[in-house]
Parts: C-alpha cells; structure tokens; sequence
C-alpha cells in the first residue's frame, strides 16, 4: 500500500505486515530478508518505509507488569503513547518526557529517542528507560540495558528500528497529584531576548517557545515563551479539586481532505504569525494537561493543510556557545526566502548524553514546517550548511531530505552504531529508505 511519514513526504508503495506478540515478531524478522518496524508513522519522513516489508507493531500493545510504588512500567512496543495518558493520568502518573503529539508508540519514542518540552532538566525518554527487549536479525530475543548489552543499547536508543524490532520497553513513570499544568506565558521582543528569558527561567520544568520566523529587522526572532508546571492539588479551584486528575473531554476537529496547496502561502502565513502573535495573552493560566502538552492533537490530520505534495519538517539543534549567531542566520534566511513556517518552535536542550544517534545535544533546537516544493528544499540546503558550519545537525524523525555527508558531519556517534550494526547482523536485515538515502 502506498505509505508516508507524517509530512505525506516521501509516499511510496510498501508491502505492509503486522505482528502481535513476541513469537509473531520474530517470525517476521526471519522470514523477511529486509524490513523495518513502524509505530503510529508520525515521523515526518521516510524512517519508516521500507518497500520489501515494513512491519507495523500496533496491535502488539500489552501492559506487562506495573509497580504502583516506584511507577517502574513494562509495556509492548506497540502500546500507544495517548493509551497510557488514558491508563494512568487518573490514577495519578505521568510519562517522565513526552513529545508534542501522544499519537506514538513506545518502540517509536526509544527508536527516535523522543525529546520534550523538559529536555533541559530531564534529558530525553531513553534517559529514563532501564531496558529493552529487542529482536536481533537472527530472531534471537535480548534484554539491553546499560549494564547488559550495553552497545545494542546506546544503538538502539535513538537508533531508528535499525537494530532490530523493539519487543518491549521498561521505564519509570513520574507522579503527578493533579491533570493540570499552571502555565506562565511571557513576550519576548527578540531572538536574543528569548535565549536570555529561557536562560533566567531554566528551573521551571517545562519550556517552549513559538516563534514568529517572518518578522525580520529588529521584531526577528520575537516569540512566546510557555512555561509549565504540574499543579498541586491547592491552586485547583474547589469544583476542580473534587477530582484533580480528571479534566474535561476535547472535541476534535478534523481537516476533511488534502486543502490545495495556495491556501498556505506567504500573505496566509504572515496573517496567522501577527494574530498569533498579537493577540495571545502573557501572565498565568491553569490548563489541562492535553491542552499544554498536545496542543496539535486536538486537529485530526492537521498535515493535510499542506495539501498532496506534503511538507517538511526541518529540525536542527545547535550547541550552546554557536547557537545564538546561528540561530540568527537560520532566521534570517528563512525571511529572505520569503517560506515562512506555520510553526516555529524554539527549545533548550540539557547536557544529558543519549543513544549514538540521540539527537538532543546541549544547546537550542529550532523547528520549522515548510511545503513540500522545490524553493523549499533549496533553502534547507541553505539551512543545512548554517547548521553544519555551527557543529549542529537535523533530528532524524523529522527528516526526508538531508545527504549522507551532512549526517557524517552532524553526528559523532555515527561509526560506533554502523560498527554495532554489523556486528549484531542488524545492518543484513533491518533497513528503510530513510537509512538508504543516508548510508547507515
Ligand atoms: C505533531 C508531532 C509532534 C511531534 N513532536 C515531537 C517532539 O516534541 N519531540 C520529539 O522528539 N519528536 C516529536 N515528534 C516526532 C515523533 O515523536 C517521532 O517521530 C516518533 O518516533 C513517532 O513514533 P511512531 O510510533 O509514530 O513511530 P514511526 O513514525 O512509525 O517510526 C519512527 C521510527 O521508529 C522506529 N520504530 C517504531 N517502532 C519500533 C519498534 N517497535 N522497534 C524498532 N523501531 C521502531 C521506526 O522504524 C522508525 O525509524 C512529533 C511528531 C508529530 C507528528
């Protein structure tokens, strides 16, 4: 069937398996002499397709064990991110790094090595998994960790299903007392005041900015920076007190179909970017916890605005001292070429090593969607030589586009995990068209 990542950039015809169970799973994985595991698909790009056989893993969904006094939680690969939510916020616990949508999988959050909006305290989601099953090309079934099979772990974490299919995953859940996050909004005039309000306001745990990437001159890099904490049970209000881990349902809206690509152009972007900007609040507010961690959820198939070309997410991370100059180019060129991005997301990554392959790396990441078109690509070639003249690289589960070289640049890790791969026989067997398109 013809498959895509979430951008609908590459599409191709793959032949598609599913599997249910550890027995199913390696079954697969010796019978198919080339394939790849796929979670929900919302990687942008073309981690994971693989033409010969990608091998879906949803229905391998269980809950394995659970310890309701340390949160130390054991679950199949398959089990979706938005299903525990459902599980365990009303009974008290929380995934301790989530991305911004929960429509993922567990395999999908350690392949990726997902990052969230806490990164700078509390590192990336491998950081706080104690192991994994995975399935090597050979059927075999190991337990990784950092104290056995401690190579498979480090490339597995981050390391884009290329090491084999994640059978489970074994992580620790954070507490919570309340579904509510107290939520402080501040303005920032500039590229250079956000980096500075981020700086001062590093103890709160979570942080993201939005950023307004058309506004150029003085006004570039002005944004909204959206500070968060987990309530406590005393700053509910007394009707939200009397069941504070629950919160209202959401509707969902949904875009109906592909919208033709001249709905999104620069006046249309420009328009949404000042009323944004402009209208949005600064000071406090208490909010639920789907509102603050997944705003874009709400949206069904919010891709479809891009139309059937698709789009392209660009994700870059710069290190600490580079990425002020850095981050200033980026900008920049993104104004002069005139493509602006819907979202631009502005964050600050800890020092907090991961997998090979992890891509947090300590300093700023920048996060911009453009159409799929052929000005686009040219400008993130553009965009691609800033990031690698600064010792910054692109986070591979937003990628469809970049070369083999500027993965070689970006990426210190990469000769121990192709290493890791040939010798576990992972680099025979598991392959997609993302880790052709960059030779690992
Ligand atoms: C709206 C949106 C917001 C996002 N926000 C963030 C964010 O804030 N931070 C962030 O880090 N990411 C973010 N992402 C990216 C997303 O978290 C990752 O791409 C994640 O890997 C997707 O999980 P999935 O289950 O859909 O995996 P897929 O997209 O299906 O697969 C992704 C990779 O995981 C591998 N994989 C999946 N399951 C297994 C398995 N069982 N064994 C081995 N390999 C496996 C695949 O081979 C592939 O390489 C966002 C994506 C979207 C669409």
């Amino acid at each position: 069937m013809k498959l895509a990542g979430w951008g609908n950039y590459p599409q191709m015809d793959c032949r598609v398996i599913s599997a249910a169970g550890v027995p199913e799973l390696r079954r697969h994985v010796t019978a198919e002499p080339s394939l790849i595991a796929r979670g929900n698909g919302r990687a942008y790009g073309d981690a994971a397709l693989n033409r010969d056989a990608t091998l879906v893993t949803r229905r391998h969904d269980h809950i394995i064990a659970f310890d309701t006094e340390t949160g130390l939680l054991t679950a199949e690969s398959g089990l979706m991110l938005a299903d525990l939510l459902e599980i365990f916020v009303p009974r008290g616990w929380f995934p301790p790094v989530t991305p911004g949508t929960r429509l993922v999988t567990l395999g999908g959050m350690v392949a990726s090595d997902v990052h969230g909006k806490n990164h700078h305290g509390a590192g990336s989601f491998c950081n706080h998994v104690d192991s994994l099953e995975l399935v090597l090309a050979d059927g075999r079934v190991v337990t990784c960790s950092r104290l056995q099979n401690a190579e498979l772990f480090a490339a597995t974490c981050g390391g884009m299903g290329l090491t084999g299919i994640i059978a489970s995953v074994t992580f620790r859940l954070q507490p919570i007392r309340t579904a509510w996050i107290r939520q402080q909004t501040l303005r920032c005039a500039s590229l250079a005041d956000a980096m500075a309000q981020i700086e001062a306001t590093r103890h709160w745990t979570y942080s993201v900015a939005w950023i307004d990437c058309l506004s150029g001159g003085a006004d570039a890099g002005r944004c909204l920076l959206y500070l968060g904490e987990h309530a406590e049970p005393d700053e509910l209000d007394p009707q939200q007190r009397t069941a504070p881990l629950a919160v209202p349902k959401r509707r969902l809206l949904r875009v109906p179909f592909a919208l033709p690509s001249w709905v999104l152009n620069g006046y249309s972007l420009r328009a949404f970017n000042e009323i944004y900007y402009g209208t949005a609040r600064p000071g406090r507010a208490l909010i639920d916890w789907q509102r603050y961690f997944y705003p874009l959820d709400a949206i069904l198939d919010w891709n479809c605005i891009y139309g059937r070309n698709g789009f392209l997410q660009y994700q870059c991370v710069l290190p600490g001292a580079a990425s002020a100059i850095g981050l200033q180019q980026l900008l920049r060129q993104v104004a002069l070429a005139g493509l602006g991005s819907f979202l631009a997301v502005l964050k600050q990554f800890g020092d907090h090593p991961g997998g090979d392959l992890s891509f947090p790396m300590a300093g700023y990441t920048l996060a911009m969607d453009f159409p799929q078109r052929p000005q686009s690509l040219a400008l993130l070639n553009e965009l691609d030589a800033i990031v690698a003249d600064h010792g910054g690289r692109l986070y591979l589960a937003k990628d469809a586009r970049m070369t083999a070289a500027m993965l070689r640049r970006g990426y210190d890790g990469l000769s121990r995990f192709q290493a890791s791969r040939q010798r576990s026989g992972a680099a025979q067997r598991f392959t997609s068209n993302l880790a052709e398109r960059l030779e690992l």
